[in-house]
């Protein structure tokens, strides 16, 4: 992948600023769809947090699984825009993720 994508998000929901970080690895090509999902992912995990719903699932389930479940929604997310903007293997590493972390958050719920 040539993109990274990060978001950062305050330990006290309030006490900061929520930025989300990209990184453009060096001698990689990088397509404007890849970038478009990329922004578009951290934005969700963004949203997450100003919306103070990542606080009331750290609350409820504990740090583990409300970050997986973070990630399974902005996974879902990229699944949810493939029709709006896709390129080889998108799908398949998206799909990925939220198969992944479905999983690692219902293991961390302690469902299995
Ligand atoms: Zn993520």
């Amino acid at each position: 992948m040539p993109l990274l994508g990060l978001c950062r998000i305050p330990i006290v929901q309030g006490r900061g600023n929520i930025t989300i970080d990209i990184y453009f690895l060096d001698g990689h090509n990088m397509i404007a769809e890849q970038l478009y999902h990329t922004v578009g992912h951290e934005l969700e995990h963004a949203h997450h947090a100003a919306s103070g719903d990542y606080y009331e699932w750290v609350e409820q389930w504990g740090e583990a699984a409300a970050g997986y479940y973070s990630e399974y929604l902005a996974y879902k997310w990229n699944v949810d825009h493939l029709h709006i903007a896709s390129y080889p293997g998108a799908r398949r590493h998206y799909e990925g993720g939220v198969n992944y972390y479905a999983q690692k958050y219902l293991e961390a719920r302690g469902a299995f």
